[in-house]
């Protein structure tokens, strides 16, 4: 038999098959018409069809018209109408549906059949000449504009010069005989933009419609959709043609959308908005304001109550909440159109909750029905949507840290640390920030870089500090002498007012309206429902018993990295770090290193307390020690000062630390290996801190990482020096203690078998990982990713989200190699990617032992690894 292409609606139901086949649009009215739902019959063609016609050069498959045409017939028998003929004609509608919804994306054509001939049938039929003259005048503009490509703004602009010579605001308000003469403008229109006849044969009408139904799966602006949501490309459009309802037909008609519940706090009540005498596109072209659907129970109050428990009777099929479409002809209900709505943050927690307390899902179904994603927005305040308009945004650069933040603008990272006050919030305005730049970041409310990708200084310090950052927003040029910064013709100085959006990466000019995140005690639940689940263990990244404790809320159930170099920028500490470096012997880098030891002892001490019982992974020295030299000239001096040498001296040591390449340069666990004076340094302080916080009746669990490390040789050098340290110390079995290395190195992902033998613990840094299996820096990557991205190089930025077949492939065959030496071995991962919902799945698929992220993102981590396990499952 040949290939089936098309389908009645009643010849499916709903089914993951039949939603990739027929698209959810068709798969769901297929699945309505058995649930007793008022349908309007018609059918689908199938997206195998689509597929095809694409594959044999935009032809139609052989048997495809046949096919059409039979579904057709059928479908004119079943009304009892003839396609566009006879005194009573039947009208259809061609609408296109992927598998996901892709809103406005893709084409769809009302009112086919329409010609000179059955719109006089059609009007003395139904009995309503204006409608009838209505909905052709709405047929040849959609055609004309879809189909026959002439510009939908030409016959907008038609239909607003009638409006104003008839001074009249709505197009209800036209006569007959004003649609009639639009009809014929319209016509003329087309013949002049195109050449051609608007065509009066309905099948050619059907034809060609769905021919550009098929094309609109390919416009632009649905493939940038594809694209952006990452949806599949080749999955091909369904073009269901369906009978038409008009809601057009005068008072006791009407159309609208709903919700099943309010699809923004969650609350079970009815919320959607329809129209008077209107067809489908109206309500959300916006040419007439739409009124809510309480009046609608005030009009037609048994439409509304019928209408209340059909979409009831849905929600409770789907048991999903509903976002749902439906007309009203001459006082008869239909519905045309449902699916799962889509939801904000807020509203998925609640309503998932509630489903289970209603008895429609369970606890397990609950925890997959939140995106992790979606909690950040109720983590951070965010700017009130409503009062969000596109010429309001002055700049859109990529959401590095969620949240909204309004302040003035600075552009110094001194000036925001002494000018941020309750009274005069600010924002740090960088062209990127550095180390140095911490006190100034803490104190601001948000930070705007016009270079700089998502994993850049800004965007990972902003993150861990909960606060709002847009990084990379390169249309604005910033000028530090006369403090301002230019974007397009618009001149933002120092003072004014700005509004960052960090969720969606705009900026805006002057205060936008905010609103405080609502921690419910249904967030509560979810998360302990989604423990009950998840057997990845997650951890937190912070530095401060601040972010510990922050990140204890959120449920961390560890430390899965302290970076002890970010505790050197404060302050005090920075001089003792800058002698450090200047010391020309053992002896002068001594003295340094003793004057930090106190210091960094109780930072340890500090997280230990907050800690207590629960493992800490504390990283030696990282980065390379020209990052704590001075950048400035008048820093520089002052250094030179406090040393009391000469500034030339600086200068020199600063040209000897000058590094071609630093990421790959002198740093990481290559430090301790020449100097291990400073690790020795560190580890002191650790063990010191462990015992203090253990004998005032806590228990430290502190857990020593060595960074970078790419030979097993260079493990057992640091490991030596904590050997020696506990041996020194007499430590015996006062701290429990381990000492283990994080994966950052490809060589040391490929020899792990060598490593684990000797440490107690991995954790694969991927952010170093990903930079050195790729090949380029993160910092530099930001130029050309978004291009790659574009251009289909890549997925996805392997910087926000792990690149699972390459970087992925080395870290499980690490993770395999590792646990085939030592079975239990402690596995994590410390990367910004321990807080990305696909990475944590994927960490989870390969059997990490936990993740670890920045303790805004905890939650989001709990839920991504409690889905995973469910999804196996
Ligand atoms: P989209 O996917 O962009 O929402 P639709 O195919 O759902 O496009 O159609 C656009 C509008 O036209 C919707 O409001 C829909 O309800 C309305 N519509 C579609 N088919 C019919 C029909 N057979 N009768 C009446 N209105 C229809
Ligand atoms: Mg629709
Ligand atoms: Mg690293």
């Amino acid at each position: 038999m040949d290939k089936k292409y098309v389908f009645a609606f009643e010849e499916n139901k709903s089914t993951p098959e039949t939603i990739m086949l027929l698209g959810n649009k068709g798969a769901q009215l297929a699945e309505m018409s058995h649930a007793g739902i008022p349908v309007p019959p018609g059918f689908t063609v199938t997206t195998e069809a689509c597929n095809e016609y694409y594959e044999i050069g935009k032809k139609w498959p052989e048997t495809l018209e046949e096919q059409v045409k039979e579904k057709l017939e059928e479908l004119e028998k079943k009304m009892d109408k003839k396609l566009g003929a006879g005194e009573n004609p039947l009208f259809v509608s061609v609408r296109s549906g992927s598998y996901v919804s892709m809103p406005g994306m893709m084409d769809t054509v009302l009112n086919l059949g329409m010609n000179d001939k059955s719109v006089e049938s059609f009007a003395k039929a139904g009995g309503n000449e204006r409608a009838s003259w209505d909905s052709y005048r709405r047929f040849v503009q959609m055609y004309g504009d879809v189909v026959m490509g002439v510009e939908h703004a030409a016959f907008e602009k038609v239909l607003s010069t009638k409006k104003q010579e008839k001074d009249v605001k709505n197009d209800t308000e036209l006569t007959t005989d004003d649609l009639k003469d639009v009809v014929e403008k319209f016509k003329k229109l087309i013949v002049n933009e195109k050449g051609e006849e608007f065509p009066q044969d309905p099948w050619k009408q059907l034809t060609q419609s769905i021919d550009a139904v098929f094309g609109s799966w390919n416009n632009t602006r649905a493939i940038k959709y594809r694209r952006i949501n990452q949806l599949k490309n080749d999955a091909g459009t369904g073009v269901n043609v369906q009978a038409m309802v008009f809601g057009n037909m005068g008072d006791d008609s009407a159309t609208g959308v709903g919700f099943t519940r309010n699809p923004a706090t969650g609350e079970k009540t009815p919320y959607g908005e329809w129209l008077i005498n209107a067809q489908g596109e109206d309500v959300v072209a916006g040419i007439r304001t739409p009124r809510p659907l309480s009046e609608l129970k005030e009009v037609m109050p048994s439409v509304y109550e019928q209408l209340i428990n059909y979409v009831d009777t849905l929600e409770k099929h789907y048991k999903e909440i509903q976002d749902y479409e439906f007309t009203v002809e001459n006082g008869k209900l239909y519905i045309l159109q449902t699916r799962n709505g889509k939801r904000t943050g807020l509203a998925a927690v609640k309503i998932a909750i509630d489903m289970v307390s209603e008895g429609l899902i369970d606890e397990k179904t609950a925890v997959t029905r939140v995106k992790p994603a979606q909690l950040d927005s109720l983590l951070h305040k965010q700017i009130d949507e409503s009062s969000k308009s596109e010429d309001k945004v002055i700049a859109k650069g990529l959401p590095a840290s969620p949240g909204a933040a309004v302040g003035h603008v600075v552009f110094t990272a001194e000036e925001a640390a002494e000018k941020n006050s309750d009274d005069y919030p600010v924002i740090l305005v960088r062209k990127e920030t550095s180390p140095e730049d911490i006190e100034g970041m803490d104190a601001a409310e948000g930070v705007l870089t016009s270079t700089g990708g998502m994993t850049s200084h800004a965007a990972v310090v902003m993150r861990g500090m909960g606060k709002s950052c847009v990084a990379g927003a390169g249309e604005i040029i910033i000028n530090g002498k006369t403090k301002e910064f230019q974007v397009d013709d618009k001149t933002v100085k120092e003072g004014d007012l700005i509004t960052l959006d960090g969720s969606t990466g705009e900026v805006f000019l002057g205060e936008m309206p905010t609103v405080d995140p609502e921690i419910s005690g249904d967030f509560k639940t979810l998360m302990s429902w989604a423990d009950n689940y998840r057997t990845i263990g997650v951890r937190t990244n912070a530095d401060t018993p601040k972010d510990a404790q922050i990140a204890l809320d959120f449920g961390a159930e560890g430390i899965g990295l302290t970076r002890t170099e970010h505790m050197f920028f404060e302050g005090e500490r920075i001089k003792a770090v800058r002698e450090m470096i200047l010391a020309e012997d053992i002896e002068g880098r001594q003295k340094a290193l003793d004057k930090l030891l106190p210091m960094q002892r109780k930072d340890f001490e500090g997280i230990f307390e907050v800690m207590t019982g629960k493992p800490v992974i504390i990283r030696l020295l990282d980065p390379p020690l020209h990052e704590f030299l001075p950048k400035t000239k008048k820093d520089m001096q002052g250094l030179a000062d406090d040393l009391n040498v000469d500034i030339s001296k600086i200068k020199e040591l600063k040209d000897s630390l000058h590094e071609f390449n630093p990421m790959l340069g002198f740093r990481g666990c290559r430090l301790g290996v020449i100097y291990p004076e400073i690790n020795k340094m560190q580890i002191k302080a650790i063990f010191e801190a462990a015992l203090a916080v253990n004998e005032s009746g806590k228990e430290a669990l502190p857990e020593i990482e060595v960074p970078l490390v790419g030979n097993v040789n260079e493990f057992l050098a640091i490991k030596k020096i904590v050997d020696d340290v506990v041996k020194e110390m007499e430590i015996g079995d006062k701290v429990k203690y381990k000492v283990g290395t994080m994966i950052e190195v490809p060589r040391a992902a490929l020899t792990i078998d060598e490593i684990v033998k000797e440490a107690d613990f991995i954790s694969f840094g991927t952010n170093d990982l990903t930079q050195m299996a790729l090949g380029f820096s993160r910092d530099d990557a930001g130029k050309f990713i978004p291009k790659y991205i574009e251009e289909g190089i890549f997925k996805a930025d392997p910087f926000q989200t792990i690149d699972q077949e390459g970087v992925g492939s080395l870290m499980k065959i690490c993770v395999d190699k590792a646990r085939s030496v030592k079975k239990d071995i402690d596995i994590g991962i410390c990367g910004e990617h321990g807080g990305e919902p696909e990475s944590v799945k994927f960490c989870y698929r390969i059997g990490l032992s936990n993740v670890s992220c920045s303790p805004y993102r905890v939650a989001i981590a709990r839920l991504s690894a409690a889905q995973a396990a469910i999804e196996k499952e």
